[in-house]
This record gives structure tokens, sequence and C-alpha cells, in this order.
């Protein structure tokens, strides 16, 4: 019997909001609807960023995480909208309580975005298919805002297929389409793989799953480290992570692994530099502040080290960021040292940061 169900296909749906904050913007807001609207950081001065563009604003190449200096030259008349994160996660409260009807098995990626496990839905319906539409339709009817579903039998699969028909889209892929599928998967698509990965892959002539399938397990270990092995299974549809009910945020952050190695610590600062902005960047968009700052630096003999240092205030700002990763780079230098890859990661971060203030005249909360 435990076997049995063991070898029980899953049925794992992917769900994603369609350009949420946009979307709720535009939904309470009748004046930003067909609007090109960028909701995210003031675009004077030094650090606004695009949390999320409408999709009238996506047609002039608007794009999250991308400075909101840029967002206005590519368009002038975009509409730029302060984000009001308490209300989006009052939403996302309200999305989590629909999905909740199908199933207890529901692990958020973010506010907008879960992975929901029907393999024994709540109400029996079977079809992964049907809650789909139904909770589709549901978000619809009740929140008037549309989602992206994916449908298959992994977290992987269900992820990528939930991106294809956006937006209200909803795309399943069985068993029997994912060999095919990930043949036709550009490598840039595949979790886990970065811009210096898929560029390396490029160089290697490794442009589609397919080409990734050609490779034995050891030499996908050999070129990409440990990832290659993930990748190695995943590029054959299998992807046994299980839906995680609770997942919380315990680190954010971002690495880079180089095409050559590097070894003067001016190379090194240069490419932190880099690093922390991603960091920042998606720190900002998650709303997150964290007190410990971690840096992980690998070298080319693959022995890797970490080193952390704690603050006593939160922090999310770039300078900061940068300031503490070069200073824990600096400590653990050697000369002669090559290093193959560089991270940086925030944890400890408490609880999520809503930039609010207490308004003292009015007790209202007021953003930024
Ligand atoms: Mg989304």
């Amino acid at each position: 019997m435990e076997t049995e169900e063991k070898n029980q296909l899953r049925k794992i749906i992917h769900i994603d909001m369609d350009a949420f904050y946009a979307s709720v913007e535009q939904r309470d807001n009748e004046e930003y609807r067909g609007k090109p609207i960028v909701v995210g950081g003031p675009h004077e001065g030094r650090g606004g960023v695009v949390a999320t563009a409408s999709y009238e604003a996506r047609k002039f190449g608007i794009r999250s995480a991308m400075p909101s200096k840029k967002a206005l030259q590519l368009c002038p008349h975009a509409i730029f909208v302060r984000p009001r994160f308490a209300v989006y996660k009052e939403v996302s409260q309200q999305i989590r309580e629909i999905f909740s009807r199908y199933t207890d098995l529901i692990e958020p990626l973010s506010l907008d975005e879960a992975y929901l496990d029907v393999t024994n839905d709540k109400l029996n319906i079977g079809s992964a298919i049907e809650i789909a539409k139904q909770i589709k339709q549901a978000i619809q009817d009740e929140l008037r805002l549309t989602a992206s579903a994916g449908v298959s039998i992994n977290k992987f699969v269900a992820k990528i297929a939930s991106d294809i028909n956006k937006p209200n889209g909803l795309k399943f892929i069985g068993p029997s389409g994912i060999e095919n599928f990930m043949e036709l998967l550009p490598v840039e698509k595949f979790f886990g793989v970065g811009k210096v990965t898929a560029e390396k892959m490029k160089k290697m002539g490794l442009h589609t799953g397919a080409d990734l399938k050609k490779l034995t397990e050891d030499e996908m270990h050999r070129h990409f480290g440990k990832a290659g092995r993930f990748y190695y299974q995943i590029v054959r549809g299998l992807d046994n992570r299980e839906v995680q009910p609770h997942r919380e945020t315990k680190s954010m952050g971002a690495e880079d692994t180089f095409a050559y190695d590097l070894t003067t610590l001016a190379e090194m600062n240069a490419e932190l530099d880099k690093i922390a902005v991603t960091v920042a960047n998606r720190l900002e968009r998650y709303q997150l502040k964290g007190r410990t700052v971690t840096l992980k630096v690998k070298y080319s003999d693959f022995k890797q080290i970490t080193r952390n240092q704690s603050s006593a205030a939160p922090i999310a700002d770039l300078e900061s960021i940068t300031a503490t990763a070069k200073q824990l780079l600096f400590t653990s230098f050697e000369e002669g040292q090559k290093v193959r890859l560089l991270g940086i990661s925030l944890s400890n971060f408490g609880e999520v940061i809503l930039r609010q203030k207490q308004d003292k005249q009015t007790g209202q909360l007021e953003l930024f």
C-alpha cells in the first residue's frame, strides 16, 4: 500500500497572479484601467525599481526589477503608483483562502505565486485541471483579478507551464508530454540556470533541453557543479521536490559563477557590486530587510567558505549590503586564491517590513 502510494503520480498546480500589484491597482482605481501602470519606487533620485508593470506598460519593454528611471524613459506617459503592500498582503490572503478550499498543501513562493498539491483534494474533484479552472474562476468572480495556472506532475513543469499562456492562462503538461516539452525548452528557462550558466551552456553548443540530455550525469556535474546533477534530473522531467506548506523565506540572495577565475580583490569587489544590486532589488521586491549578511566564496578547487556578519538594525539598502560583503571578502582574502563563484545573501528577516508609518493624527497607516 505504501509503495503504491509513493508511486502514484502527483497532481501539482502552480498559480501565478497576472501582473499582481498592477492589476490590484487597476481594479481599485478606475482611472488606471487600460493604462500603462508602473508600481514601484520613485523614479526621481536613486534607488527606485519597478515592482510590477501592467501589461499595457510591458508593451513598452518595462519589466520588474528595472530601475524606475529607465521605465520612465521607455514610456514617458507611464503612471507611477506607489505600492500598497498592506492591500496586496490582504488580497494574497484572500487568494490563499480560495486555495485552501481544495487543499492544505499550499506552498507560497511570494504574495502572488504558490504551488498546490492536489493529489488528494478536499472536495474529491480528482482532476487537477478542473481544480485549476475553478480556482481561476473563483479568483475572477470574488476578487476581480486574473491568475494563470500550470498543471503537471511536479513543481518544475507546473511552474514553467503557468508562464506559457499568460495572462489568464491554463496549461496542462501531462506525463506523456513532459519529455517532448523539456527537449524544446531553451536552457535559460531551466530552474536555477542564471545568465552566466546559460552563456556557458550556449558556448558549449547547448541551447535546449534536448542538447542537455546528450550529456551524462557525470559530465553535467563536471561542467556545472552540484546544480548539474539537478539539471540532469529535471531535463528528464524528474523533480521530486515536495510542496512544502508554511515555508517561510529564510534567506534571499544572489550569486554568480564566473567564466574565468578571479584572482584580485579589485575584480572580486567589482563582481560584488553587481551581485549586491541584484540582492537589493530582490529585497525591495519582497519588502524584506535582514540583519545578517552572508558572503559565499567558492574557489577553483571547489572548496567553499561562507562568512557572515550581523548588524543591530535590519538592512536592505545597496550601500550597506555592498560594504558588508566587501568587508567580509577583505578579511577572508588571501593572495593567490582563485575564485570561481561569489554570492551574497541576507537572512534573519524577522517580519516582513511594509515600510509603514503610523500617522499620529489620523492613526492611519501610510506607506513610505
Ligand atoms: Mg505573478
